[in-house]
């Protein structure tokens, strides 16, 4: 069983929602994006305006909704979540958008997978907060515009390659999310603990947060699953033997890289050095592109273990050393 999806599963989703840090104060890391929202947030406050709107970049897991609810909640606005596939028609954009009250706070997930179509009505409801709908067809046509009250989008993406520029270039600010060290993520894992009344001790957390892929959501997930455990043993606190145990029960390595991660490093230095295209590793391991784009490469390349060149990934001498291998430098070079 794959600890580390892509898709949140309904039934974590609420205790999730539980675990979520509601101000700066326990949303650990991302210093730099915290300190720049901060200032935008004041700056927006002290001249009694609305926020600008914002783009959050990065794989799943690393805090982008969170963010835009603290977001909300420092503005003392309202929020109303939505992700992209679920706005089909025009009509359901313009029902949002309508709907959305002076100063609220529009947050769309996976902002990339609007359609084009969808794009176009966003564009003058972001830069004019007004609303182009097109009543009848043909030469009975007729544009009504409809003006919206101000309000901030805050859009995020798993595919900063997938958004187009018209798109991204009327966000006012950029965030490129980054993977949490372990001291963040034992914090989190520490803090959560608290909320979830089964106290881990450090050493614990820190060896969660080892094998967490540098990502809150899958740190929160194994420190779940390792709480059961905990739970079933009647300890009252998650010491280090017993993390051990339920993490080694779990299946969870220890390098902190997940099967998915194995097969494709495996594959890189299985080529000798020969860049392999992406459409090549997504065929020998059957999963799709996007799943590899998203959620296997960023982590690899973020630590190291991978290149992307323009002939196509090739493996590095850490991966090499990874599986005791020696070491075949790039063989396009
Ligand atoms: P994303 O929107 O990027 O997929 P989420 O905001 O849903 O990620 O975060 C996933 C989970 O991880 C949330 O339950 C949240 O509690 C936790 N989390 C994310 N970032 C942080 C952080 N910086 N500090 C504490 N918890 C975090």
């Amino acid at each position: 069983e794959r600890i580390i999806e892509i898709e949140k599963m309904e039934l974590e989703e609420a205790e999730e929602v539980s675990l979520r840090p509601s101000g700066w104060d326990d949303y650990i890391g991302q210093e730099k994006i915290k300190r720049n929202l901060g200032v935008f947030i004041e700056a927006a406050k002290r001249r009694g305006e609305g926020l600008d709107h914002i783009l959050f970049f990065g794989p799943p897991g690393l805090g982008k909704t969170t963010l835009a609810h603290i977001i909300s909640h420092e503005m003392g606005a309202n929020i109303k979540v939505t992700t992209a596939p679920m706005i089909e028609k025009a009509g359901d954009l313009a029902a949002i958008l309508t709907n959305l009250s002076e100063g609220d706070i529009l947050f769309i997930d996976e902002i990339h997978r609007l359609s084009a179509s969808i794009e176009e009505i966003l564009y003058p409801a972001m830069e004019d907060f007004r609303l182009d709908i097109i009543i009848g067809s043909g030469p009975a046509a007729q544009t009504v515009k409809i003006d919206l009250p101000r309000f901030t989008l805050i859009g995020a993406t798993t595919r900063a390659g997938m958004i187009s520029k018209p798109l991204r270039e009327r966000f006012g600010m950029n965030f490129w999310m980054q993977f949490y060290n372990i001291e963040e993520l034992s914090q989190i894992i520490t803090l959560a603990s608290i909320k979830l009344k089964k106290r881990c001790l450090l050493e614990s957390a820190k060896e969660i947060a080892r094998r967490s892929r540098g990502t809150p959501r899958v740190a929160l997930r194994l420190l779940r699953r390792v709480r059961d455990f905990a739970e079933v043993a009647n300890e009252e606190e998650i010491k280090i033997e017993q993390a051990r145990y339920a993490l080694h029960e779990l299946g969870v390595n220890d390098h902190g890289f997940d099967d998915l991660d194995l097969r494709y490093l495996r594959i890189l230095v299985q080529s000798k050095g020969r860049p392999v295209g992406l459409g090549t590793i997504a065929a020998a391991m059957s999963e799709d592109e996007g799943t590899i784009e998203d959620v296997v490469e960023p982590y690899l390349l973020a630590h190291g273990y991978l290149e992307r060149t323009a002939r196509g990934r090739v493996a590095t001498r850490q991966t090499y050393e990874l599986f005791s291998l020696p070491f075949e430098p790039n063989a396009t070079l």
